[in-house]
């Protein structure tokens, strides 16, 4: 066993309904007496309830998905202007990226309250969008210096952005298992996140279940921590494409591409394979992760969401340069526009990507 893994410098504090006093905490330690807090208008209500006690100086509610220049030049100009010394965000992965956009150009540090499972509080990486180009990058300074995870925040979820969400922490998981810079602490942190996803997406309905969305929680830091250590693997490289190119909403691009890449790449990574049947409780990974998805009424078929099967080939062309040269298996034209196809029009995985173990 020979690897090299490095730890994110971070504070995680954990509590159902404890938000505030734990902001009030991490805002103290850091010293901060400017606060700019970031929550977009549908996110107000439940931002005022726990920033109360903060020196708020600007409330920022211009938060847009995948981060728009000018959006980002606009909330930088606001902190500049607020001479603010800190940024609180509070949201999903929206909320978060503008936040680190501002400290990607500014250094200010993050204190990040995350209301869904994407992730984004606990990675170096950033994104921008200009014009149809997303560009993303890596670095320290975007890394949130503090998160606070309150399950009792992600109660108004709406069960299909729940479940959108928790398979795009399930597909961090999946694609930590073979990314670039995949090690071994990945492959367990990514193991347990699938494991308590497994345990808490399907009490989604149950808004009074705090152990069920704890848990979804808790595995969203696992994935997040096990992707930004491991990088993007095929999944995420295809679905970089997706959302930047043709404007597909993250969660549920993740939540449609996930089994097809599963059902593709597992037969040539049989550690993997064995993982996440195991953590999903089932004699196959492909299977255990079907079984959960008809559980939980998952998303189904890109063109759902907006991609047109005339996409298609156009999308093989972006992707095929970017795709992972250490895949587990050989990727071709021919085999990224199959699983294309098959994702765009939502056919079962086990049938349409073929090769698995595990046939039922
Ligand atoms: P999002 O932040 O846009 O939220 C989706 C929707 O859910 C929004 O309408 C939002 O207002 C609403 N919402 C959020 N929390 C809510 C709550 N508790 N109750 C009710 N409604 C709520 O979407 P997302 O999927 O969380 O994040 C996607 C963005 O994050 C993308 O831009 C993606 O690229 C980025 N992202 C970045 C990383 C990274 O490591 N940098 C990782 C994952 C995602």
């Amino acid at each position: 066993m020979r690897f090299e893994h490095e730890n994110l410098p971070q504070r995680i504090r954990f509590g159902s309904g404890e938000a505030a006093a734990m902001l009030a905490g991490e805002v103290q330690r850091l010293g901060a007496v400017r606060v700019m807090v970031i929550a977009s208008p549908a996110e107000v209500g439940r931002s005022q309830k726990i920033t109360s006690d903060l020196p708020v100086v600007h409330h920022h509610e211009e938060v847009t998905m995948h981060v728009p220049v000018e959006v980002a030049e606009r909330a930088r100009a606001a902190a500049a202007r607020h001479q603010v010394d800190a940024v609180v965000s509070i949201g999903g992965g929206s909320a978060t990226g503008l936040a680190k956009a501002i400290a990607l150009t500014t250094g200010l540090p993050i204190v990040a309250v995350p209301t869904t499972y994407a992730g984004s509080e606990a990675t170096t990486v950033w994104g921008l969008t200009e014009g149809a180009r997303k560009t993303t990058g890596a670095d320290a300074r975007v890394l949130p210096r503090a998160v606070i995870y309150d399950a009792e925040l992600t109660v108004s979820l709406p069960v299909p952005m729940s479940v959108a969400s928790g398979l795009n922490a399930l597909a961090h998981c999946v694609d930590s298992m073979w990314g670039p810079r995949a090690d071994p602490i990945d492959r367990v942190l990514a193991q347990e996140g699938i494991r308590a996803l497994r345990v808490g997406l399907p009490q989604r309905d149950r808004p009074d279940s705090l152990g069920g969305r704890e848990h979804v929680l808790y595995a969203a830091h696992l994935s997040a921590v096990a992707f930004s250590s491991a990088g993007s693997g095929l999944h995420h490289k295809i679905c970089h494409v997706l959302g930047g190119a043709y404007d597909l909403p993250h969660a549920q691009t993740h939540a449609t591409v996930l089994p097809y890449v599963l059902a593709f790449n597992a037969p040539a990574a049989p550690e993997a394979e064995q993982r996440i049947a195991s953590a999903l409780g089932s004699v196959g990974a492909i299977i255990g992760l079907q079984k959960l998805r008809d559980q939980l009424d998952a998303p189904k078929a890109l063109r759902d969401y907006g991609f047109a099967e005339s996409d298609i080939d156009g999308a093989v062309d972006a992707i095929l340069p970017a795709v992972p040269v250490n895949n587990p298996r050989p990727v071709t034209a021919e085999d990224l526009r199959r699983v294309l196809h098959a994702a765009w029009q939502g056919t079962d995985p086990r049938t349409a990507i073929g090769d698995m173990p595990g046939r039922p």
